[in-house]
């Protein structure tokens, strides 16, 4: 660090700083030191995993040159401090300062929590954002995590997922009957409704599940990601589209005490880099996913299908079930579904005469 940055961090950052190492303060000098203050982000992705743990990387970068190096974030992949599925009770009792991940691997903690990652034929992308940044999801998902002593912030988005990774062919429904498969959340709950069997395995251990048949189907994110798996090399078919992930927010979280701690430009900075992860994740796997798609199809010959309208049918069906029971038997994911509900309807309206009439004049013979 310059010298000029250590005195401009003296200045604004003192008070943090003394909070967060007193023993260092106390020996450095006898003026007021400017120790950067060091943050553990903890991740629910195998370390450096193309889109999402790159991506986790680029919100601590991203932190730490906006601050001129007052605020570091070192940067630990799945495993290498706690689990994956551990992420949130390491940044809920300040093992980790933060944390990046996907809001329905928590739904065993709060299950409202799920409405913040995906909803099955709920939000693409851009209406989750609108919904999350303007439509009071952002107030609401802060008050269901505050009792954990943690703040969240929308931290990347995949986009519209693929429907998944299939060692059998999806003709009917009929064929979802005991069909094991990786999907969380929310579309894990559709799918054993309609006669499956969900299970939630993190994404580091789905190559060899896949593999060894301990489950028969399994959905991860998209192209992009699923080609660095390698998981065209477990399973015969692909299928889309993503009806359970329509628009993926990734989120990241922050320890409510280390984010009060900061002085106020450094708690503006995380929501910015937030912010910006947010907008470069979705344009990153926008621009990546079409090529490996690909690569994919014409170089590993993976057979890609979409699901029959009956499937599909059937599966919107059991979502609208799944939602307004889990509204029913959890105070907090009625208020949650009710927004979600209402914003859903409004921008759904909007984007008839918008995205949806665009796309089908785009795709108009000239
Ligand atoms: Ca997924």
């Amino acid at each position: 660090m310059k010298r000029r940055d250590v005195l401009v961090g003296a200045a604004v950052g003192a008070g943090a700083v003394a909070c967060s190492k007193p023993q260092e303060v106390a020996v450095a000098t006898s003026t007021p030191a400017a120790d950067p203050i060091e943050w553990k982000m903890v991740t629910t992705w195998p370390p450096n995993f193309p889109g999402l743990g790159t991506g986790a990387s680029g919100l601590a970068e991203r932190i730490g040159q906006m601050s001129g190096g007052r605020l570091t974030v070192k940067v630990y992949g799945a495993g290498e401090l706690v689990p994956a599925l551990e992420v949130f009770d390491a940044v809920s009792t300040g093992t980790a300062q933060m944390g990046h991940g996907g809001a329905y691997y928590w739904k065993g903690k709060a299950e409202a929590s799920q409405f913040f990652s995906a909803v099955p034929f709920g939000f693409n992308a851009q209406e989750m954002n609108a919904w999350l940044y303007h439509g009071g999801g952002v107030e609401l998902w802060r008050e269901l995590y505050a009792p954990f002593n943690l703040v969240p912030f929308p931290g990347g988005n995949s986009g519209v997922q693929m429907g998944g990774w299939f060692n059998r062919e999806i003709n009917s429904v009929a064929d979802l009957q005991g069909l094991k498969m990786r999907i969380p959340g929310l579309g894990g709950e559709v799918l054993t409704r309609v006669g499956g069997a969900s299970v939630n395995i993190p994404g580091g251990e789905l190559f060899t599940a896949m593999q060894q048949g301990t489950i028969d189907a399994t959905e991860w994110v998209g192209p992009y990601n699923d080609l660095a798996f390698g998981l065209y090399r477990v399973a015969k078919y692909c299928y889309y589209p993503g009806w359970h992930e329509p628009g993926t927010t990734l989120e990241a979280i922050v320890n409510k005490a280390a984010l009060e701690a900061l002085p106020a430009d450094l708690q503006a900075i995380v929501d910015a880099a937030c912010r910006a992860t947010n907008e470069d994740m979705l344009a990153e796997f926008t621009a990546q996913n079409q090529i490996a798609l690909t690569t994919l199809i014409e170089k590993h010959n993976v057979q890609l299908r979409p699901f029959p309208d009956d499937v599909l049918r059937a599966l919107k069906k059991a979502s609208a079930e799944v939602l307004a029971e889990i509204a029913e038997r959890d105070p907090f994911s009625r208020r949650v579904y009710e927004s979600f509900s209402s914003f859903r309807d409004r921008v759904s309206a909007w984007h008839e005469v918008s995205e949806r009439a665009f796309y089908a004049a785009r795709s108009l013979d000239p």
